[in-house]
Order: structure tokens, then C-alpha cells, then sequence
């Protein structure tokens, strides 16, 4: 499988995970929601009908008749009542709708039974289909055999000559009958209706959505994986390329002085075999070098180092190399030393980096100054050359492993292109800056920035 195979498997994972986990918080999430919704819905419901029900307990029980035959008074208290096994022909306008408290007499019916469970009286708009018989359970719900459900409720009367006591438990007392108030769940489920449709349309639409949503996040959270995949990809084939060419001529030195008819010209191919040996030696220890500092992984805590003496025994270092190339290297130090905390011999390679980088990129006649200083929390060492200055255009790749301005030019003078990306991850891992001003003919101006510290 290559590696674009195995980015966009990965990604598809990805986002099938990622699918899959919000697709699974949505639903739980959308069906809890529903849930809470319909049994809050319910729970009203229930409270609306137990209140009626007890309004009309309370305000029909001191009426209730004693006699054999209730049907007269009956008739009295709810003239708007059809009569059981009587013709019922309701008057509307009698209606007497505040006195029962019931406001919409579509939405809700009632229903009398005596103590022996035969039905009394009824609502002309009752369901047809409802049995004439009495189930006194409190609570139920009936589907009539055309039309919407209904929530029915059922509580037991008692009369004034019977008063039930607080705190006597009513299945103990006598009672006059049973008092049932219904309500209709036409818009109850209505309601149901409409929420299962919402959510059967809404959620594909949401996880589809998702789905589209994990895709392109999983492709964001790939593309910084698949760049850094990509640098290393990059890596490996530039150092295989800087490796090759110094093995190559290692090789052909080596072939060329077996071939050798007499012994005179050894030692000198020797020295060849040997500087090249050296450039591979130092290409592998800077490469080593550059895995280490990107790992992190010091075994030794960091110390005080003093900027004031690195800058002082690198000038000093450098001052020969400088004088041979006929260039004026100066330094300027501050006369109160400056502290950063770190790796003193990192620390020295990153500013030798650069001490050498200008010194060498400087025509004869130019002039390096080294200068530190401390500003705010931060100390800076700046690098200045008068030398031949980088085109703006590789400032940004300036840094970059193996990258190099002039390629041939560079090859030739053995640099490997390794020295500015090595003292980047220095400056990096001393959480500090290194930035470039340049200007084509006119010289560098390299900065390190440091976190200070006091000593
Ligand atoms: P090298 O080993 O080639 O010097 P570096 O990473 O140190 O590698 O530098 C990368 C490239 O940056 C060099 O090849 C050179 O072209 C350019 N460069 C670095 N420092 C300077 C400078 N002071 N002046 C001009 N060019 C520079």
C-alpha cells in the first residue's frame, strides 16, 4: 500500500470514528431530548385532567342525590348530561360549561357510574365504542374503535350522607359511585406525530451532515500528519543525496589508488580518502545531532550560560579564520553579564554556525560584528556581515535542512546546507527565536533571541 493509500485510510477511519461517536451523542442526546419533551407533555396532561376531575369531585359531592333513582337530580346538576337507557337529546345552550369547569366539551367527556359500576350518566360526546361497564382503575388510556386516543381518569364519589374522612382509606367506605373525566390525545399525539416526523427527517439530514462534516475534519486533522510525513519523506531522500555523493568519490579515490602502478601518489589519495571520510563523518554527526534536538531528549538538566564569555571565546576562535580571509571581526558586549539557561555546547554551536556562515559569505575587505545585548526579559546576539546578502526570495527556506542559496558554490566550499537548520532547533529548543534581515549585496543580519535569566 503507498502512502497516499494509506493517508486516505486512514482518513476514511477517521471520520468513520468520528461519524459514529457524534452520530451516537446525537441520538442519545435527540431521544433523551424527546423523551423529557413527550413525558413533560404527558405529565401535564395528566395534571389538567386530575384537576377537572377533582373540581368536579369537590363541587359534586355535597349535591349528590340519596335516593334509589338519581336520574331527576342528575338531570338538575347536569342538564347538558345524556341519562343512561334514556333517548339523549342535549340542549347546547344549557350548557352550563363554567359551573363544570370544563371548557372545551370537545377535548374532554364525563361519565357517572353508581357503586355497582352501571353506567348513569355519560357526555353526548363520548367515543361510541366505550363500554357502558366500569373499570375503576385511576388511570387509563383507551383507543375507541374509530379516532384518537383518550386519557381517562377515574375517581370514587361519595355522597353528603356518606361523608368520606380525612384519613379513612376510601376502598374501607361505602361509596355513591364512580366519577370518570376523559380527555381526548388527538393533539397529544398530534404532537407525537409531528416530533417523530422531525426526527426522522431531521436525523439523516443530521448524520449525513456529520458524516460530511467528519470527512473534512479528518482530512484537517491528516493534513499536518501527512506534511510532517511528507518532510520526512523529503529528508530522507536529501540525505540520502548529500550521503551519495561524497560515498561515490570516497569509492572512486579508493578504486583509483588500488589501481595505482607504483606507491609515490598513495599518501596524497589517502588525504583525498580521508577529508571526504571526515565530510561524510560530520554530514552523519550533524544529521544525529538535528534527530536529537527535534526528540528533546537531554539527559542532563539545562545551566546557567554566560552569553558575555561565548561570545568573547568564539570571536577569539574565529579571529584566525578571519584574519586569513581578510575580514575585521568585532564583538560588543555589554560589561554586565547576561544569563540564559541551557546547553552551553549547543549554545556555542548555534553562534558558531552563524560566526562561520558570515565570515564565510563575506568578500575580502568586509567586516562580522558580533553584538549582545539584553532587552526586557530577552537577550540578543546579533550576527552582522557586509557580505553578499540572500535574496529575499530564500528567506524562507533559508532554514530549511539541505537547503542552500548558490547549490554548486556551496557543494564546493564542503558545506552541507545543515548549519542554519541546526541553529534554528538550537535557538527552538532554548525556547528562543533565530530571524534573518538580508539584502542582496549588502550584507546579513542574523538574530538569536533568548529568555533571559538571572544568575
Ligand atoms: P551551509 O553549510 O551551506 O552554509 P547553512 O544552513 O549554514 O548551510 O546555510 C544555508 C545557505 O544560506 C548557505 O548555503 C548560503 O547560501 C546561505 N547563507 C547562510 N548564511 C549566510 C550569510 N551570512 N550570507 C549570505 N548567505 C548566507
Amino acid at each position: 500500500m503507498n502512502s497516499q493509500q494509506l493517508f486516505r485510510r486512514s482518513r476514511l477511519q477517521l471520520a468513520a470514528w468520528y461519524a459514529l461517536v457524534m452520530g451516537g451523542i446525537l441520538s442519545l442526546s435527540g431521544l433523551g431530548m424527546t423523551h423529557v419533551l413527550v413525558q413533560a407533555n404527558w405529565v401535564a396532561l395528566e395534571r389538567e385532567i386530575e384537576s377537572i376531575a377533582g373540581t368536579l369531585h369537590d363541587s359534586l359531592e355535597p349535591m349528590l342525590p340519596t335516593s334509589d333513582d338519581p336520574t331527576e337530580v342528575l338531570q338538575q346538576i347536569f342538564p347538558d348530561l345524556c341519562i343512561a337507557n334514556q333517548p339523549c337529546e342535549t340542549n347546547p345552550s344549557l350548557i352550563q360549561r363554567h359551573t363544570i369547569g370544563i371548557s372545551d366539551r370537545t377535548t374532554y367527556y364525563i361519565r357517572l357510574f353508581d357503586s355497582q359500576g352501571n353506567l348513569l350518566a355519560f357526555s353526548p360526546n363520548q367515543p361510541e365504542s366505550f363500554p357502558a361497564t366500569l373499570n375503576p382503575t385511576a388511570w387509563q388510556t383507551l383507543q375507541p374503535l374509530a379516532g384518537s386516543r383518550y386519557r381517562q381518569f377515574t375517581t370514587i364519589l361519595h355522597s353528603a350522607a356518606h361523608p368520606h374522612t380525612a384519613g379513612e382509606p376510601s376502598h374501607e367506605h361505602p361509596s355513591w359511585g364512580y366519577l370518570q373525566v376523559g380527555r381526548t390525545l388527538a393533539a397529544f399525539d398530534a404532537e407525537l406525530q409531528r416530533l417523530r416526523w422531525i426526527l426522522g427527517g431531521g436525523f439523516p439530514l443530521a448524520l449525513g451532515l456529520i458524516a460530511v462534516a467528519s470527512w473534512w475534519l479528518s482530512g484537517l486533522a491528516m493534513q499536518p500528519i501527512y506534511q510532517s510525513y511528507q518532510r520526512q519523506q523529503q529528508f530522507t531522500a536529501n540525505a540520502a543525496h548529500e550521503l551519495r555523493s561524497p560515498l561515490a568519490s570516497l569509492l572512486a579515490t579508493v578504486e583509483a589508488t588500488l589501481r595505482l602502478p607504483s606507491q609515490q601518489d598513495v599518501p596524497a589519495m589517502l588525504h583525498t580518502v580521508e577529508r571526504q571520510g571526515r565530510r561524510l563523518s560530520q554530514l552523519v554527526a550533524d544529521l544525529l545531532l538535528l534527530t536529537s534536538l527535534e526528540q528533546d531528549t537531554s539527559p542532563k538538566p539545562p545551566q546557567p550560560c554566560c552569553l558575555n564569555d561565548l561570545i568573547a571565546d568564539l570571536t577569539e576562535e574565529f579571529s584566525e579564520l578571519a584574519t586569513v580571509s581578510d575580514i575585521h571581526l568585532s564583538n560588543h558586549r555589554p560589561d554586565a553579564e547576561i544569563y540564559v539557561s541551557g546547553y552551553e555546547s549547543q549554545l556555542y554551536r548555534l553562534v558558531s554556525n552563524l560566526i562561520a556562515n558570515a565570515i564565510q559569505y563575506t568578500p575580502t575587505g568586509g567586516a562580522v560584528v558580533v553584538n549582545l545585548q539584553a532587552q526586557d526579559r530577552k537577550a540578543l546576539i546579533t550576527i552582522k556581515d557586509t557580505g553578499i546578502g540572500i535574496p529575499a526570495a530564500a528567506h524562507r527556506q533559508i532554514f530549511e535542512r539541505f537547503y542552500r542559496v548558490d547549490c554548486d558554490r556551496s557543494r564546493k566550499t564542503g558545506s552541507t546546507g545543515l548549519g542554519l537548520a541546526i541553529a534554528k532547533a538550537i535557538a527552538q529548543r532554548h525556547q528562543g527565536h533565530l530571524t534573518l534581515q538580508s539584502e542582496m549585496g549588502r550584507g546579513s543580519l542574523f538574530t538569536v533571541s533568548l529568555p533571559r535569566i538571572h544568575s
